[in-house]
């Protein structure tokens, strides 16, 4: 059985001070984690203040990227051996935004996979069908190289802690979702993927989630579908009272 997990980005959005003042707003509201996982992915001047939030709740502490390398000289990036010190749980990499405006590569991605990995935190792996567009015509073979270059290396035991997003790029913060069967067929695209690389053990405990303008409207029908496990939202993690209706989607 793997649990439901939401994961609200924030990106490069909020001051300290919206930050502490939306943690407060969660306060006492969360869902069970044993019935439905949530974190929130945060920039990493924002990191200390949710760690510390996350100690005395169910909500889990994501960043939103990191670098391959523990530490050294390598000005401006975040080791992922300080991100696990911080008491960080899970590291998104590979977002549609990072591969466009910073030329992240599949490859710099299974190396970050693998630090993140080393220093005993989850990558929730992002990837979508424009990643491979020029190389793979037949539609559904977009996904198989963004993934399986992802996870190059990666351990059986360490490919069942993974997250993998699907996240269409011309579905995020534009307001149009992907439909809720387009959505089915690339996670199930993406869980066979698994299956092929690893073996069906692996593939029925991997993660997968949907993001791409997630709403508290669209959430509940996304996560129902079959291998749908969740949701990534980006701008309606911004509104506390929005997130909230995501998460708290069981009555
Ligand atoms: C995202 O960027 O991960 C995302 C899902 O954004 P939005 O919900 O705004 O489309």
């Amino acid at each position: 059985m793997r649990t439901p997990f939401i994961v609200g980005n924030w990106k490069m959005n909020l001051t300290l001070s919206e930050v502490n003042d939306f943690l407060k707003q969660l306060t006492d509201k969360l869902p069970d984690i044993k019935k439905v996982e949530c974190a929130i992915a945060a920039s990493p001047i924002f990191l200390e203040s949710l760690t510390n939030y996350c100690k005395n709740s169910p909500l889990k502490a994501s960043a939103e990227n990191c670098f391959y390398k523990d530490k050294g000289a390598y000005t401006g990036e975040v080791s992922p051996y300080a991100l696990s010190d911080m008491g960080v749980d899970y590291v998104m990499l590979g977002h549609s935004e990072r591969r466009k405006y910073f030329n992240e590569s599949n490859k710099s991605i299974n190396k970050k996979v693998k630090a993140v990995l080393n220093n005993h935190m989850i990558p929730i792996i992002c990837c979508d069908e424009t990643m491979t567009k020029q190389k793979h015509d037949d539609h559904m073979d977009w996904v198989v190289n963004p993934v399986s270059e992802a996870l190059k290396g990666v351990s059986v035991s360490d490919a069942k802690k993974i997250v993998i997003g699907y996240e269409p790029s011309w579905a995020i913060g534009t307001g149009k979702s992907a439909s809720v069967n387009e959505t089915q067929e690339a996670c199930c695209l993406i869980r066979k993927t698994i299956d092929e690389l690893y073996n069906d053990d692996v593939a029925n405990q991997v993660r997968i989630l949907y993001g791409g303008s997630v709403n508290d409207k669209n959430a509940q029908e996304l996560m129902q579908q079959k291998d749908v496990d969740g949701v990534l939202a980006g701008t309606a993690s911004l509104k506390p009272k929005e997130f909230l209706k995501i998460i708290n989607y069981i009555k």
